[in-house]
């Protein structure tokens, strides 16, 4: 992604919130619709090889300061999914396969989609069904917190962990892992998961090779 210039990569901030891109001239501005799932990825600096870990790179930090924040902080909080990819080990390649494979997987998202289909199907829900665009009354009613998981959000806000942004966010992801669990309350470990995946700053050494998703639901 920072390979990328920072203008280039900022300009996908509108899209990504609004689901549309908007080109304006002179004397005219046309939307488009442009609701998408961003799947990104990045070094964590432009050697590649970071600060942790054998054969560091030799300018950590500062290789990795310069590289990552040519990554805004606002995009970012548009990002829902952050996931770091440490690098494979011998020992990793000596594991079996994992038990639930890709096929399983993609069952279980497709069970999960049908779930927030019908949801949405019920009187007042919205035209759009998947929990990425849920928002307003209908995210509140549908992403409905238990005590323990609206303290849980609270206190990461009150940290300074989350924007107003990155409150909804949180909820509709918290909302997909509850679904992909088959859960109709949103707990406590769903917001908890949720917010793991959250990153609110480029973070010097905390990202190996970060994979990026905005979650399509
Ligand atoms: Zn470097």
């Amino acid at each position: 992604m920072p390979e990328f210039s920072p203008q280039a990569l900022d300009s996908l901030r509108a899209p990504l919130e609004t689901g549309e891109v908007m080109v304006a001239r002179a004397n005219h501005h046309v939307r488009y619709p442009a609701q998408v799932q961003l799947v990104a990825a990045q070094n964590p600096c432009r050697c590649g090889i970071g600060g942790a870990g054998r054969g560091h790179c030799g300018k950590a930090p500062r290789c990795q300061m310069a590289y990552q924040s040519r990554v805004s902080g606002p995009l970012i909080d548009r990002i829902d999914l952050c996931v770091d990819v440490p690098p494979v080990t011998a020992a990793d390649l000596a594991l079996p396969c994992p038990a639930e494979g890709t096929a399983e997987v993609a069952m279980r998202v497709a069970r999960a989609r049908e779930v927030q289909a019908a949801r949405a199907a019920e009187p007042g829900g919205p035209a759009a069904f998947l929990n990425a665009r849920a928002e307003g009354t209908w995210l509140e009613k549908i992403a409905a917190l238990d005590a323990p998981a609206q303290a849980l959000l609270s206190r990461a806000a009150e940290a300074g962990r989350l924007s107003a942004r990155g409150w909804t966010r949180t909820l509709r992801l918290a909302r997909t892992i509850a679904d992909l669990e088959g859960q109709p309350q949103v707990r406590r470990l769903h917001v908890a998961e949720a917010l793991i995946y959250r990153r609110t700053a480029p973070a010097v050494g905390g990202w190996s090779e970060p994979v990026a998703a905005s979650l399509g639901g």
